[in-house]
């Protein structure tokens, strides 16, 4: 397992210039046991590491395109969220293979570009709820993992992100989520040795402060990425104070 669990947020479209003052306080609060990042908007990152600045809190993205540069109208390259301030990003949210139709392959080449250029890259993965009613979630899961890492754990992070469990208030029993990330370790021990073991594997789906501190206490689940409780400043602290 990690040696502190980890807490991200990710603002997905929310958020302009009133939002900074929940970045303001969650970097004024005082340090806790876990390490936190807020991912708010591409808009807002330069401003938010400017508000977290000299803080533990950590501003990360939620996408960035795999070239380092080029004629790719409207998309943001690892250097430019590097210039703006941002030290990790998500990659593969299922919101993202669901609506501008990622592929593995396409998150895996984020991935890798994300990682080479020193950021910490969460890379997500996760099944539908036909899926799971199918019997099919640890053969997603496996092909998920196979075919969206990068090829080294360096600066990487899984998270769990059941599509289901996604907004909708529902989130897997304590069992299905200790099955399912004991998967994920085994995945990265095999494929990597000794940084699998220690790669940071988050849950998320619903997580909210009232169900936090049962996810954070189950085997492999070092930290959470939280969507809608981390809009404000209380619900996302009250989270990070269940580690
Ligand atoms: C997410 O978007 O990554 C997420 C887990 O959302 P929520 O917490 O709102 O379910």
């Amino acid at each position: 397992a990690a040696a502190r669990k980890m807490i991200v947020g990710n603002w997905k479209m929310f958020g302009t210039a009133p939002m900074l003052a929940e970045i303001t306080a969650i970097a004024a609060a005082p340090a806790g046991n876990a390490k936190l990042a807020i991912c708010p908007p591409f808009t807002l990152i330069e401003r938010a590491a400017r508000a977290a600045q000299g803080s533990a809190l950590a501003i990360g993205a939620q996408d960035v395109h795999a070239a380092d540069k080029g004629a790719h109208t409207g998309c943001i390259s690892t250097a430019m969220l590097i210039d703006s301030g941002a030290t990790l990003v998500i990659v593969g949210h299922s919101e993202r293979r669901a609506d501008n139709f990622e592929t593995d392959a396409q998150v895996k080449a984020k991935a890798t570009a994300a990682v080479t250029a020193g950021l910490e890259a969460i890379v997500c993965i996760g099944e539908t709820e036909a899926q799971r009613d199918n019997g099919q979630t640890l053969t997603v899961i496996e092909t998920q993992l196979a075919g969206s890492l990068p090829d080294a754990a360096d600066r990487l992070v899984v998270a769990y992100e059941p599509v289901w469990a996604i907004g909708t208030g529902r989130t897997p029993t304590e069992p299905q989520v200790a099955e399912v990330h004991a998967a994920i370790r085994a995945h990265l021990e095999k494929r990597f040795g000794a940084p699998g073991a220690a790669t940071p594997i988050l849950y998320g789906g619903s997580v909210k402060p009232e169900n936090a501190a049962n996810l954070l206490g189950l085997p492999n689940v070092d930290g959470a990425l939280v969507g809608g409780a981390s809009l404000t400043a209380a619900s996302f602290l009250a989270i990070a104070a269940a580690v």
